[in-house]
C-alpha cells in the first residue's frame, strides 16, 4: 500500500514538474476513467484532504478558508484543503521526501452527484490556477435510476470529451476507454469482495481498515496496479476466514457504520472499539467505490448509471432499502450514524431514518456527533460514554 501510494504522487509530482504530462483534478466520484483514457495524470483532493484531516492538521487550517468566504459550516475537507493551499503546507511533504506541494492542475473536473461543495472546491483552483472548470451536473435524491437520468448524465460525460481532447493534446480513443473501464470495473468487484469478506464470522477486517484500504480503489482505479493489490488483499482476508483470524480478538458486537470516518480519530476509534470487542464490520462510506454497473461494452450509459447509483446520490426510501440488506448480508447486531457537522451529504441521521429503520429491524441504533475532518466538532469524553452505553444495550440484547 505504502509503496502503491509512494508511486502515485510521486508520478504527479514529476508530471507537475516536468510539464511533459497532464494532471487532471477529478472528484472523487467524478469521471476518472475518461480522464485517464485520454492520459491524465489523476489527482484527486479528496484524498489529499482525508491527509490532512488523518494527520490531525485539518481543524488548525480550516479558519484560513474562512477567512477567504468559505464557511465553517461547510465541507471541512474542502475548507482544509484551501486552509493547507492558503498556508502553503501540505501532508504529501511529510510522507514523501522531496514533494513540495500538490500537483498543479491542468484542468479540474467534479461530477456533483455527491454534493455542491466539489464545484465550489474546484471552482477556487481553477481561479487560483487559471485552468478550465468542467463538470457533470447530476440528478439527486433518486429514489429509482430510470432512462432520463442516465440518457442526461450519459450525454454530459461525452460532451467533456472534446475539451478535454483539446487539454491533454491527446485524440478520444473509444478502445482506450473501454481498457480503462474494465480495470475499474475489476478493481470495482475485488474491492466489493475484500469488504464482503466482512460477513464471515470473526471478520476479518474493520470498517477503519477498510478506510484505509480502499486508497487504491479511489485514486487507481482504471489502473492494473489497483487490480493486482486487491488480488492480493484479497487472498489474504480469504486466509484469515480460513483460519478464523478475526480483525478484533473475540469478536462479540458487529456494528454498521453510516457515514464518514472520523479521519483524525481513525486509530483511536479503531482502538477503542476493539477493547470493547466490538468490530465495525461495514459501511456506507467504503462501499461508495463500488460500480457494480460498469460495462466496457456500454462505456457512456453504464458509466452514467454506475455514478447515479452510489447510496449518497439516493433517496431515503433507496438509502433504506439499501441498508436493510447491509444489516442482513452483514449480520450486524447495530447501527451507528456519524452525523458529521459540515458534510450533510453523507449524514443519513437528520430526517428520521435511524427511527425508521429501528421501528422496521428492531436493530438498535446510535447518532454520534462528530465531523470527517473538523475535531472541534467532536467531543472524545462524550463519544466513548455514548459507545459504551451503546454496547451496553447490544450486551442486554444478546
Ligand atoms: S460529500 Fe461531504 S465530505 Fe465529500 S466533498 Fe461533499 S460535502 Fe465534502
Amino acid at each position: 500500500m505504502k509503496q502503491i501510494m509512494a508511486d502515485y504522487y510521486y508520478k504527479l509530482d514529476s508530471a507537475t514538474k516536468t510539464y511533459k504530462e497532464k494532471v487532471a483534478w477529478c472528484s472523487s466520484v467524478g469521471p476518472a476513467e475518461i480522464l485517464r483514457s485520454l492520459g491524465f495524470h489523476v489527482y484527486f483532493p479528496e484524498n489529499h484532504s482525508a491527509m490532512l484531516g488523518a494527520s490531525r492538521i485539518a481543524t488548525d487550517l480550516i479558519p484560513y478558508a474562512n477567512a477567504v468566504g468559505y464557511s465553517p459550516e461547510v465541507c471541512s475537507y474542502l475548507t482544509s484543503d484551501i486552509g493547507a493551499y492558503l498556508k502553503k503546507v501540505t501532508p504529501l511533504s511529510k510522507a514523501y521526501e522531496g514533494i513540495k506541494s500538490i500537483p498543479k492542475p491542468d484542468v479540474l473536473v467534479f461530477n456533483t452527484n455527491q454534493c455542491r461543495d466539489v464545484q465550489d472546491w474546484m471552482r477556487f483552483y481553477a481561479k487560483e490556477f487559471s485552468v478550465p472548470l468542467l463538470g457533470i451536473y447530476t440528478y439527486r435524491n433518486i429514489n429509482e435510476i430510470e432512462g432520463i437520468h442516465v440518457k442526461s448524465i450519459a450525454q454530459q460525460i461525452e460532451n467533456l470529451i472534446d475539451p478535454l481532447e483539446k487539454i491533454s493534446g491527446n485524440s478520444f480513443d473509444k478502445m482506450e476507454l473501454k481498457k480503462v473501464l474494465a480495470l475499474s470495473r475489476k478493481c470495482s468487484e475485488l474491492w466489493k469482495k475484500v469488504l464482503d469478506t466482512a460477513s464471515a464470522s470473526p471478520s476479518p477486517l474493520t470498517f477503519f481498515d477498510g478506510s484505509i484500504q480502499m486508497g487504491p480503489a479511489v485514486v487507481l482505479r482504471g489502473t492494473q496496479q489497483a487490480v493486482d493489490y486487491y488480488n492480493l488483499l484479497l487472498s489474504e482476508l480469504k486466509d484469515r476466514i480460513k483460519n478464523k483470524e478475526g480483525a478484533v480478538v473475540d469478536e462479540r458486537f458487529r456494528i454498521y457504520w453510516d457515514g464518514m470516518p472520523i479521519w483524525g480519530r481513525l486509530r483511536a476509534h479503531s482502538e477503542l472499539f476493539a477493547s470493547r470487542k466490538a468490530c465495525v464490520v461495514a459501511s456506507t462510506y467504503c462501499n461508495s467505490w463500488i460500480f457494480s454497473d460498469f460495462n466496457e461494452n456500454d462505456p457512456f450509459n453504464s458509466m452514467a448509471k454506475a455514478y447515479t447509483a452510489l447510496f449518497i446520490v439516493r433517496a431515503d426510501e433507496a438509502k433504506e432499502k439499501y441498508l436493510k440488506k447491509m444489516i442482513e448480508f452483514f449480520k450486524v447486531d447495530g447501527i451507528i450514524y456519524h452525523d458529521s457537522k459540515s458534510c450533510s451529504n453523507n449524514t443519513n441521521s437528520r430526517y428520521g431514518m435511524p427511527q425508521r429503520l429501528e421501528e422496521e429491524t428492531r436493530l438498535p441504533s446510535l447518532v454520534v456527533n462528530g465531523d470527517l475532518n473538523d475535531l472541534r466538532c467532536l467531543s472524545d469524553e462524550q463519544f466513548k460514554t455514548n459507545i459504551d452505553a451503546f454496547i451496553e444495550q447490544l450486551e442486554g440484547s444478546k
